[in-house]
């Protein structure tokens, strides 16, 4: 057996890395093993930071093709570079995964390239890419080791015409058509790219409704605007399986109720109807770690049932975020040196980067009705709202909902331009367990678009000033 480390992570994502970091910070001594050619993990790798970049880059697409004229921005000849656009995401996703191996570094983190398994209590085995082995001894085992795409039965995912998020960060040309099975996160931001990029894009939902972690009246409204964008709504459907013929995929659908089965041909099939723990192969069986019926590892506090055996992020319960991850990874990391470690799992940002983006912190209204809790609401809408004016972006509005009793905030859900900056404000503000009030007092900016977190605040007590 080589060297002791007081730490070993097994997995290199958000939840791994920042734990690592953290425990080098802590002055542990830290090895971090990662599978992958590079770390970052999901996130990094192929997740947010990709699908962000082709976001960010196919909105001003359309943009310039498009909406920026309503600005008296004239643009002509606009084409696009799918393969330089494509380029542009591979550069920024190797400098942040590079920027990670430096923080490593920086830390005194050791980077191990390899596959690890856990063979005994305080024992990890790694398996290189030529399939040498080395056992590491340690006294922690942090596994982050996160999660995998969920298959369709029946469907085979080739990642050249029916592809997972992964084949959808990387088509090598426009798809004339795509349909999306499941209108989640996943769903609306990739089919938002493609559609901005010239796909025309069809969306198959099992559910009556979109985005089922939102609130339903976000939800609604967004499907709206998605809609007229251009977006084809199939709700309540389920696949029954696709044929792969020569130029397209023929898919067949049925309302998943039951009933008469219809038809959707398209050139590319997006599968994204969500992800699953990947704990493939780390001998959680042998060491007694115990995983619940959906395959997730069961933790309190962080700690698995085996002794010295921790797991954080998407391979355990849980919203699966890259903050999320990240949060429990500080946690854990300060769990491990006996610090009093936290994470407020009550005030967990969700945001869709789609346009209007969706932003959400805390409950939505089903949750607070489903709970008896009694709350009052104040909403504000961005076409009462002066920068979104300016801007011509007024889709969307805020909604405040607050503690009838005690006026603590108990959730904030946003549509809207730049939503995404402003739910760091909410969370902020649920985080120090801030009253509606404390908002509707607060001096905002003018003209900024926070002012309608303000105003949607100020809503709770009636006093709103609309336009
Ligand atoms: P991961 O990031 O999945 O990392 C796990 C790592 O463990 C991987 O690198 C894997 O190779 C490694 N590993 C697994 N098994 C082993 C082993 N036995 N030995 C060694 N290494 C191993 N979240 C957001 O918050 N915001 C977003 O905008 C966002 N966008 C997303 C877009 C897409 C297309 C996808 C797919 C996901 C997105 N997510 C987003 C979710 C986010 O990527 C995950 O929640 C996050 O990456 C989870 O972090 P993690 O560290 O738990 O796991
Ligand atoms: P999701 O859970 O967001 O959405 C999956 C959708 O598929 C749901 O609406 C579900 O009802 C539907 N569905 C399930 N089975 C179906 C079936 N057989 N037919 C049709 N529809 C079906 O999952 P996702 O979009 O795949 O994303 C996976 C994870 O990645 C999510 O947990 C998400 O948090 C994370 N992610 C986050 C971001 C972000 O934070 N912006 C972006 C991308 C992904």
């Amino acid at each position: 057996m080589a060297e002791t480390y007081d730490l070993i992570i097994i997995g290199g994502g958000p939840g791994g890395y920042n734990c690592a970091i953290r425990a080098g910070q802590l002055g542990l001594k830290v090895a971090c093993v990662e599978k992958g050619t590079t770390l970052g993990g999901t996130c990094l790798n192929v997740g947010c930071i990709p699908s962000k970049a082709l976001l960010h880059a196919s909105e001003i697409y359309e943009g310039v093709s498009g909406p920026y004229a309503d600005l008296g921005i004239k643009a002509s000849g606009v084409s696009l570079d799918l393969e330089k656009m494509m380029a542009s995401k591979a550069e920024t996703v190797d400098g942040l995964t590079k920027g990670i191996a430096f923080l490593f570094k920086k830390n005194k983190v050791e980077h191990i390239t390899g596959t690890g398994r856990i063979v005994g209590a305080g024992q990890v085995e790694v398996t290189d890419a030529k399939g040498k082995t080395t056992t590491l001894a340690t006294k922690n085992i942090v596994i982050a080791t996160g999660s995998e795409v969920t298959p369709l039965p029946g469907v085979e995912i080739d990642e050249e015409r029916i592809v997972s998020s992964t084949g959808a960060l990387s088509l090598p040309k426009v798809p004339k058509s795509m349909v999306v099975i499941g209108a989640g996160v996943i769903g609306l931001e990739l089919g938002s790219v493609w559609r901005r990029l010239g796909a025309q894009v069809s969306v198959v939902e099992f559910l009556p409704r979109i985005l089922p972690g939102a609130d339903a009246e976000i939800a609604k409204q967004a499907q709206r605007q998605f809609k007229r964008q251009g977006f084809d709504f199939h709700l309540g459907m389920k696949v029954t399986g696709i044929e792969k013929l020569k130029t397209k995929l023929k898919l067949t659908m049925e309302p998943a109720k039951g009933g008469e089965t219809q038809t959707l041909e398209a050139e590319t099939v997006l599968v994204c109807i969500g992800r699953r723990p990947y704990t493939q192969g780390l001998g959680l069986e042998e060491v007694g770690v115990k995983t619940d019926k959906r395959g997730f590892i069961e933790t309190d506090h962080w700690k698995t049932g085996a002794p010295g055996i921790w797991a954080i992020g998407d391979c355990t319960t849980g919203p699966m975020l890259a903050h999320k991850a990240e949060e429990e990874g500080v946690a854990c990391a300060e769990a491990i040196v006996g610090k009093a470690a936290h994470v407020n799992y009550n005030v967990i940002p969700g945001v869709v980067y789609t346009s209007p983006e969706i932003a959400w912190v805390g409950r939505t209204e089903e949750e607070l009705k489903e709970a008896g809790i009694a709350f009052k609401k104040g909403a504000f809408p961005f076409t009462a709202n002066s920068r979104a004016r300016a801007n011509h972006e007024t889709a969307g509005f805020v909604k405040v909902l607050a503690d009838a009793a005690t006026d603590e905030i108990l959730g904030v859900h946003m549509m809207g331009p730049n939503v995404s900056e402003m739910i760091g404000e909410a969370a902020l503000a649920m985080e120090f367990r801030a009253a509606s009030e404390d908002i509707a007092r607060t001096c905002h900016a003018h003209p900024t678009l926070s002012e309608a977190l303000r105003q949607a605040a100020m809503g709770v007590e009636g006093w709103t000033m609309q336009m």
